[in-house]
């Protein structure tokens, strides 16, 4: 007897596809799966829903694999993808656009440990005016791993301490007041 496939239940919802469209302003539409953006990705082998795929998926209004997926989360933005499109998409401004909508949806990232990393290395310049890599790295890592990281990571900060890529004292910057408001105004946009 051959085993039944089972195929996954999706829900498509037609105004995902809209509101990827007007909050990115890009033309989502218009992709016609020539799969340049896939075939230039230099990440694409390590997603588990290659660009053009994720362009239709949104075109079909797929919200939940779209936002669930890791691919948004592995995309480095490197922009390779919309230099490529003969139809002019910004696919990586897309990819902004999904993981913001994500954020904002409380959905949980399908790679917990880079919305982390966001998190610590934006925290480090909203309070420093720049960023403070022994700060940074231990707000990550005990988000990311708990006290079990911390431990791992002892070693590894004494040798970066030792050959001087770590500060014990951070340094700031005269604008630090800018750089509050700077992200208040960012704040309030969202
Ligand atoms: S921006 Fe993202 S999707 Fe586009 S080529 Fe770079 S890594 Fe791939
Ligand atoms: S390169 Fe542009 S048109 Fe081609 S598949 Fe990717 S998004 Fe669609």
């Amino acid at each position: 007897m051959t085993a039944v496939e089972v195929l996954p239940n999706l829900e498509p919802q037609s105004s995902f596809r809209q509101k990827v469209e007007s909050l990115s302003g890009e033309s989502i539409s218009a992709c016609f799966q020539c799969m340049k953006c896939t075939n230039g990705c230099p990440l694409a082998s390590y997603m588990d829903i290659t660009p053009h795929k994720l362009m239709r998926e949104i075109q079909f209004g797929l919200k939940d694999e779209v936002l669930k997926s890791r691919t948004i989360w592995i995309c480095a933005s490197c922009e390779t993808c919309s230099t490529r499109c003969p139809n002019g998409i910004q696919i990586a401004h897309v990819m902004d656009t999904l993981r913001q909508i994500g954020y904002e949806e409380n959905i949980e990232a399908a790679q917990r440990s880079v919305p982390l990393l966001h998190k610590a290395f934006l925290g480090s310049i909203k309070k420093r005016g720049r960023v403070y890599e022994g700060e940074m790295i231990l707000a990550y890592t005990f988000k990311n791993e708990s006290w079990a990281g911390l431990f791992k990571l002892v070693n590894f900060g004494l040798t970066m301490f030792k050959k001087g890529k770590v500060k014990i004292i951070p340094s700031g910057v005269k604008a630090k007041s800018d750089i509050k408001q700077l992200y208040k105004a960012s704040e309030l946009k969202g």
